[in-house]
């Protein structure tokens, strides 16, 4: 579904140049949630970022359904990457004057497949929420909020940078009980980052990366819920 060849990527000029992606290679099946583990700063945000095409790489292609997208034109990769692509940042980046349904209804506008916004904010345990604006949420709850947004569209592959990486033990838990709901519901696939080791149980590959490689790929033989996982 998703192949990724000899990704590279470099940041800043001339001596201060540093390779950040020295050739990353992966490959996720469809349905699949795969998990990228890694200490802080090995280059997990670069690779999703470059996926979700906020970021161009230096080298490498990037293949969905084996259809290059990486050279394609700027507005059609716009288009295909916005059909595609669901996106939940670490930081949420809700709208802070517009309400939860607000919010979702902007992105819901952006696909062609998009799914009944009703539907999404049930889904995600919104209702008494949805008129609220992000500032009177709980992270959990702008956590939620920031996923039925990336879903709404009904996007084939939806990236989560850190997902729980601001939130407590049981909302993080709660958080990726709703990532397996959607996947389930709706076949979408998940790539994943995280520096948390027991979040890897619940994949159906670990690719562990370090200093800008993949270090291990494992595949799970028994992917674990979240439930029983011993965090
Ligand atoms: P963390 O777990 O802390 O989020 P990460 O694995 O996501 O880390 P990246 O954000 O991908 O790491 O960063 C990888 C490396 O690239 C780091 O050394 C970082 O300082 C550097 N880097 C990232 N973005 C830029 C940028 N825009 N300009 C220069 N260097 C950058
Ligand atoms: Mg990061």
């Amino acid at each position: 579904f998703l192949e990724i060849k000899d990704l590279k990527k470099f940041y800043g000029e001339k001596e201060n140049r540093i390779c950040v992606l020295k050739g990353v290679n992966l490959s996720i099946e469809e349905g699949s949630i795969v998990v990228i583990l890694g200490p802080s700063g090995s280059g997990k945000s670069t690779i999703l970022n470059i996926i979700g095409g906020l970021e161009v790489p230096d080298n490498g292609t990037i293949l969905i359904n084996g259809k290059k997208i990486d050279n394609m034109k700027a507005s059609n990769l716009g288009k295909y990457r916005r059909d595609m692509i669901g996106f939940i940042f670490q930081s949420y980046n809700l709208i802070p004057n517009l309400t939860v349904k607000e919010n979702i209804e902007l992105c819901q506008k952006l696909g062609d497949k998009a799914i009944d916004i009703d539907e999404v904010i049930d889904l995600l345990g919104l209702t008494e929420h949805k008129n609220k604006f992000p500032r009177y949420l709980s992270g959990g709850q702008q956590q939620r909020t920031a996923i039925a947004r990336a879903i709404v569209k009904n996007p084939k592959l939806l990236l989560c940078d850190e997902p729980t990486g601001a939130l407590d033990y049981e909302t993080s838990k709660e958080t990726l009980r709703l990532l397996e709901v959607v996947r389930k519901k709706y076949g979408t696939t998940i790539l994943m980052v995280t520096h948390n080791e027991a979040i890897g149980k619940m994949a159906d590959k670990i690719l562990k990366i370090s200093g800008g490689e993949i270090a291990k790929e494992i595949v799970v033989e028994n992917p674990l819920s979240v439930d029983e996982i011993e965090w």
